[in-house]
């Protein structure tokens, strides 16, 4: 990285100064502040011993170019000392399917967490039954318990704290030292807090997945995946995701550069107006509970107030019983809150949820419907009145 970049003293930066110089060298590239975008397949060499030694740096555009350098940097920059490599995928999905496959063997076993994003446990479930790797889901809530799920055969622990939709809070140190203690590696997926508001590597995880597509894109306009991990695991990730050719295009990588240089103050944003979003909708007659683990009566608080340092905008909400017909006047009703898959763009969203059909080691029964919300940069008030006015049209 180029000199000016550098902190002068030579200490530690912090996350915001690190957002705003990784993966940057400007005067690599004639001092443009931002590096530039390759678009890039074929890469010649001068000579044919040069391409018979594989001379350079790069070799063809799947297997890196100077753009996913720069994100990648960027990525391992904030993900901490820990991280000993950062791969690129295509999607967040992408992002935990190859860092499971670059873990598990046909034979092993792997612990996944209840609570884990829905197309995680499809991807285990059909994938990888289909390749002869077992799957056992656990209750998130375990901790130290996960000891006595570990066989023989199993490989790693896969997590995700919080859940999705679910938000329950996972005691990832607990796990990590029981897996560890038993030869099982931990994976977690780390979208929600991102390695901003966790540092996943620093808690004894082994390999850390995050979508892309939402905090570091952040406008909703890019699918994009990462997946860090500690040196002793960096190769084996790497050659994975290359081995199975997958890459990002130039300009999605470049969305996320883009996008990563304000993710601290976005999230800082999304912090504060979801914790308020989710104060006021405690208050709500017609709200049962709010599943918020930064919220002090969230059966997770002691466990996210030690780990981690922030929260994002992401939070759910379980009405008291009344029919779906209810939710749904509500959902309509609303003007500023989008109703669609994924979050983490600059915009609020809605939507309704139900995991009776989707846990197995554990039963879903939060006492009322439920609607995950996304608080998005919007003025507090506006979304505030505009969830007010749906309230009342709720019940017209
Ligand atoms: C959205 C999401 C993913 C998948 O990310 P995509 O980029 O949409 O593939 C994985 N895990 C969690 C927790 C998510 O919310």
């Amino acid at each position: 990285m180029a000199k000016k970049n550098r902190d002068g003293t030579g200490a530690p930066l912090k996350p915001n100064t690190k957002l705003t110089v990784g993966g940057r060298d400007p005067f690599a590239h004639h001092g443009y502040v931002n590096p530039p975008v390759y678009h890039a397949s074929t890469l010649l060499y001068e000579t044919a011993e040069d391409f018979l030694a594989n001379k350079g740096r790069y070799q063809y555009g799947r297997r890196g170019t100077p753009t996913s350098e720069a994100l990648e940097n960027a990525i391992a920059e904030i993900e901490g000392p820990m991280c000993g490599g950062v791969s690129l995928l295509p999607s967040g999905l992408a992002a935990t399917s190859s860092a499971l496959l670059s873990v598990l063997n046909s034979g092993d076993h792997v612990l996944v967490s209840d609570s884990a994003y829905g197309p995680t446990r499809k991807f285990c479930n059909d994938v990888l039954t289909r390749l002869g790797i077992s799957t056992t889901y656990y209750d998130p809530l375990i901790g130290a318990g996960i000891e006595k799920l570990i066989q023989s055969n199993t490989k790693a622990v896969f997590t995700e704290a919080p859940g999705s939709l679910s938000l329950d809070m996972q005691d990832i140190p607990a796990i990590a030292q029981a897996a560890h203690a038993k030869g099982a590696l931990v994976l977690m997926d780390n979208t929600w807090a991102s390695p901003l508001y966790f540092a996943a590597l620093e808690k004894g995880v082994d390999i850390s997945i995050i979508s892309g597509t939402k905090y570091i894109g952040g406008h909703s306009d890019v699918m994009l995946g990462a997946v860090s991990s500690t040196a002793a695991l960096a190769t084996r990730v790497k050659d994975t995701v290359q081995t199975m050719g997958l890459c990002v295009g130039p300009d999605d990588m470049t969305l996320g550069l883009r996008g990563l240089r304000t993710m601290g103050v976005r999230l800082a944003h999304h912090h504060i107006a979801g914790l308020k979003a989710a104060r006021w909708l405690e208050q709500r007659p017609e709200v049962l509970r709010v599943l918020h683990p930064a919220l002090e009566n969230d059966p997770g608080h002691a466990i996210w107030k030690r780990d981690f340092t922030g929260a994002c905008g992401l939070f759910s909400v379980v009405f008291k019983p009344m029919p779906q017909e209810a939710v749904n006047k509500f959902l309509n009703a609303l003007t500023l809150f989008g109703m669609g898959a994924s979050w983490g763009g600059y915009e609020s969203l809605a939507i309704p949820f139900d995991l009776t059909p989707i846990r197995t080691a554990t039963k879903w029964a939060p006492g009322g419907p439920c609607v995950r919300f996304h608080i998005g940069l919007e003025d507090l008030d506006d979304l505030l009145a505009d969830m007010d006015r749906a309230f009342v049209a709720m019940k017209a």
